[in-house]
C-alpha cells in the first residue's frame, strides 16, 4: 500500500556539489521524524499557491528519517535558486512522497532504466534500493545531450575508427 503525501517540515543536515552545477542535500525530518516512500517517488515544494518544483528522492526507503535530494541547477528558476541557497541547519517544507514511478516488489523480468542527465536520480534510489533488498539484475543507460570537449575528441577517434573499419571492410563512402 503506497504511503500518502504529507506535508513535511525537514532540516537541512548537509549539501555536497557532486559537480558545479549538480548538488546534492540530505534533509532530515522534523515533522512527521521519517517519511515512508517508495524508491523511485519525488516529493513537491511548495513555492506559493499551485507553484511547486518537484525532486526525486535519491536516496533510500531504509533510511526514511534522512532524505537526499539531487538537483541539476543549471535551468537557474525558482527551484535551482532555492537549491543554491540551501545550507545546513536551514528548514524547508515539502510535500510527498508523491508520484508511481516505482518498481513493484513483484517485478521477476530483468529491468533496463534509460534515463538523460538528472533523470538518473530516481533510478539511483531504485537500483540502490534493489541492491539492497535484492532481486533481479539490472541495465542502466543514461544518456547526455551535452558534449563537452573530451565528448568530441572521442566522438572524433570513434568516426575514425569507424572510418578505418569501413575501409578495412570494402565500406568506404557507404553511409
Ligand atoms: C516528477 C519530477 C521529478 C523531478 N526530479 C528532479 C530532480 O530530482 N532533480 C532536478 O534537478 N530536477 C527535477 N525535476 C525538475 C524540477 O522540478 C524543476 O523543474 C527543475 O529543477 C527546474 O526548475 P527551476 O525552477 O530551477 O527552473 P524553471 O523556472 O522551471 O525553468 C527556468 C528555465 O530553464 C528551462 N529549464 C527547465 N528545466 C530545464 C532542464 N532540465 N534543462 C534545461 N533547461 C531547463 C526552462 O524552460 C526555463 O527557461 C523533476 C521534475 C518532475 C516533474
Amino acid at each position: 500500500m503506497p504511503a500518502r503525501p504529507a506535508h513535511c517540515r525537514a532540516r537541512v543536515t548537509a549539501v555536497r556539489a557532486l559537480a558545479p552545477a549538480i548538488l546534492e542535500a540530505d534533509l532530515a525530518l522534523v515533522e512527521p521524524p521519517a517519511l515512508a516512500f517508495d524508491a523511485g517517488q519525488w516529493v513537491s515544494v511548495p513555492f506559493g499557491p499551485k507553484l511547486v518544483r518537484a525532486y526525486s528522492i535519491a536516496s533510500t526507503p531504509r533510511t526514511p528519517s534522512t532524505i537526499t535530494l539531487c538537483a541539476d541547477v543549471r535551468p537557474d528558476g525558482l527551484g535551482s535558486r532555492w537549491f543554491r541557497a540551501l545550507a545546513p541547519g536551514h528548514e524547508v517544507e515539502l510535500k510527498g512522497p508523491l508520484g508511481g514511478f516505482v518498481v513493484a516488489r513483484t517485478e521477476t523480468r530483468r529491468l533496463l532504466f534509460v534515463a538523460e542527465e538528472i533523470g538518473i536520480v530516481p533510478i539511483r534510489s531504485i537500483l540502490a534500493d534493489l541492491e539492497e533488498t535484492g532481486p533481479a539484475p539490472s541495465r542502466v543507460r543514461v544518456s547526455s545531450h551535452r558534449v563537452g570537449r573530451r565528448g568530441r575528441r572521442h566522438g572524433r577517434a570513434r568516426r575514425a575508427a569507424r572510418d578505418r573499419r569501413g575501409r578495412a571492410g570494402g565500406l568506404r563512402g557507404r553511409r
